[in-house]
């Protein structure tokens, strides 16, 4: 029997995050065993991560051989293929309009990779995941839900890298205003904002508690929580049965501040799914890789490469 050495060269993953970046030095098996996590505000800017990426390397002592290269996964909008962040909302302006994988790649003389969040965490778990799945929704529910879709075991983007931007779905056509102009996109009813922003309306105080009190008030089944979030918690199950009967995927992963912070609103989500589609047989579970998803899969997509190289996800060199 053959198996894989996981004491060998590993990956570097990168979250940039709208709140927090995330370093982590994973082994070939994407286990993390190196992790560090800091506030963005901290960071200044791409100069900054590159720097403080550099002391994380040097601290732990981390040699280059033991670096296959760099993942970056970030919320979108962005270019995977160009490698460039584009304007990213709710993010400061230094990281807009960037060419962070040559600006990452360059500095540790490593290849470089950027993939969207979801999509990067869906690639860890079709990859690495306890589903053996070639197929995968991975739904990242944090300040504004967003999914990434695997197909066949690769990353399915569409053709403007918007595939599984599922915000502006919309879920209650008479429900309230959403920013894009439109009524009842999963933004406007089942983001943490459009939660917090419903139950000021009957607790005006909420507008400024922290939200894992809010989600432990609902837990609890304590009023007005409870509804507002069980509400917030149906138009999201109906929005990623939408998503399972479109794609047809193997299993659905549950990851986010959002689904992690408890388990209140991620079993609700199941439950509503299964009650929504009762015999399509689907896996539906938190993610295993909790609130390290998305760093995992930044460092699978380097991984990835060194398993099976047909699936390269960098762009094709012309000739
Ligand atoms: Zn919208």
């Amino acid at each position: 029997m053959v198996e894989i050495n996981p004491c060998g060269p590993g990956a570097i993953g990168i979250e940039l995050g709208r709140n927090t970046v995330t370093f982590i030095h994973t082994n070939l098996l994407a286990v993390p065993v190196l992790r560090r996590e800091l506030r963005l505000c901290d960071v200044k800017g791409p100069g900054g991560l590159v720097d403080l990426l550099e002391d994380f390397i040097e601290e732990n002592k981390i040699s280059s051989e033991s670096i296959l290269g760099l993942g970056i996964a970030a919320p979108g909008p962005l270019d995977p293929a160009a490698g460039k962040l584009l304007v990213l909302e709710d993010m400061p302006r230094e990281w807009h309009e960037i060419d962070i994988v040559s600006f990452v790649g360059e500095r540790f003389n490593k290849t470089a990779w950027l993939e969207n969040d979801a999509n990067s965490a869906a690639l860890a778990e079709a990859w690495f995941g306890q589903l053996n799945t070639e197929n995968v929704l991975f739904i990242l529910a944090d300040s504004g839900p967003g999914a990434g879709i695997i197909v066949n075991g690769m990353i399915y983007r569409g053709t403007k890298s918007r595939a599984g931007e599922f915000s502006h779905m919309i879920v209650d056509f008479d429900g309230p205003l959403c920013s894009c102009g439109r009524r009842g996109c999963v933004n406007a009813v089942a983001s943490m904002q459009a939660i917090r922003t419903a139950l000021s309306k009957v607790r005006p105080s909420a507008i400024d508690e922290p939200f894992l009190e809010i989600l432990q008030r609902a837990s609890a089944g304590i009023e007005p929580e409870h509804s507002v979030i069980n509400r917030a918690i149906q138009f999201l199950g109906l929005a990623i049965t939408n998503l399972v009967e479109a794609f047809d995927p193997g299993s659905v992963l549950l990851g986010g501040r959002l689904m992690l912070a408890n388990d209140f609103v991620a079993n609700g989500v199941i439950n509503e799914v299964q009650r929504l589609i009762p015999h399509s047989g689907i896996q539906i579970q938190v993610t295993h890789f909790g609130m390290d998803a998305v760093a995992v899969g930044a460092a699978t997509l380097v991984l990835q490469n060194v398993y099976n190289p047909q699936r390269l996800i960098t762009p094709q060199q012309p000739g």
